[in-house]
């Protein structure tokens, strides 16, 4: 699932999630004035760490502060366009001190506890970035490394930009919204922001196609979308991670389709020339009881 605290992954572990996709550690410190302690970061961290059973993945992603997660404590101060600002990596490579402070934290609970933590950066654009970000997590003592794709410009060069890492996330929220040049947070742009719109959905193939054999998981809404959980397996989406509560609808379509169906569907929805068309297509190849799983 994805998750921003602690205390929601044994519900979570309920309700038949396998790992985590995406922890949100800017949420657990939404409302401190103060960067939070190296101390107080590894214990949160071990307790999610523990919950899941060995070899679980669980990914955790460094601090996503600015735009539509303000940080008091991690504030570059006023941009007029917050959302093409000096966000997440962006603004870790200002403040160091505080991505290391997680990097270490993370590494702590990772001895602490056994486990081997995936640990990924958000809003990464390019591949130097991308190097600056696996250098800094394996220096700390991280083993395995990914990124987050939420910006087209990686989405379309992964093959270069996923080199220095083990693992990616695509972020179908923010992919959809640098894609379409549509504010998130506008509700009046809900028919731009679909992430069945075929540029979004071509995005997550350019991803998947450049990959070679990483492990590729979706971790924004698409994935929470029974329908669009089948397109995304199709093009070898190999984790997805979604609110606790979406988990049993998107298993129940995956337990009825094989990968070659997927792949089928996947095409098609490809294919279209809409966001509506794309989801008809889709429709039209699952099996007839995914209808009911998304109305
Ligand atoms: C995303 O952008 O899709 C994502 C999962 O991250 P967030 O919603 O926290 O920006
Ligand atoms: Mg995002």
């Amino acid at each position: 699932p994805n998750l921003a605290t602690p205390s929601h992954a044994p519900t979570a572990k309920k309700k038949g999630a396998e790992g985590v996709g995406l922890f949100r550690t800017e949420f657990l410190f939404l409302d401190r004035q103060d960067a939070p302690t190296i101390d107080e970061q590894t214990e949160a961290y071990a307790t999610v760490l523990k919950t899941f059973d060995e070899g679980a993945k669980v990914v955790f992603r460094t601090l996503d502060a600015g735009a539509d997660k303000p940080l008091a404590f991690a504030d570059l101060g006023a941009e007029e366009n917050p959302a093409l600002g000096r966000r997440g990596l962006r603004l870790s490579q200002v403040r160091t001190d505080l991505i290391d402070a997680q990097l270490e934290a993370l590494a702590k609970a990772a001895e602490q506890t056994g486990r081997d933590p995936y640990v990924m950066a958000p809003m990464v654009a390019t591949k130097a970035e991308a190097e600056w970000f696996s250098s800094r997590a394996h220096a700390a003592g991280i083993k395995t490394v990914g990124i987050m794709v939420e910006v087209p410009s990686t989405a379309l060069r992964s093959s270069q930009v996923l080199e220095s890492v083990d693992f990616a996330s695509i972020g179908t929220n923010d992919l959809t919204q640098y894609a379409m040049a549509a504010d998130r947070l506008q509700g009046e742009l809900a028919e731009l922001l679909t992430p069945w719109q075929p540029a979004v959905i071509q995005l997550v193939k350019a991803t998947c196609d450049g990959a070679g054999d990483r492990l590729i998981g979706v971790c924004g809404e698409a994935a929470g979308d029974p329908l669009l959980a089948l397109v995304l397996v199709g093009f070898v989406v190999r984790s997805l991670s979604m609110a606790a509560g979406k988990i049993t609808a998107v298993k129940a379509a995956l337990s009825r389709h094989s990968l070659e169906q997927c792949r089928r569907i996947a095409d098609a929805a490809l294919a279209a020339c809409s966001p509506e068309e794309a989801r008809t297509a889709a429709l039209k190849l699952a099996d007839p009881s995914v209808e009911v799983l998304v109305s």
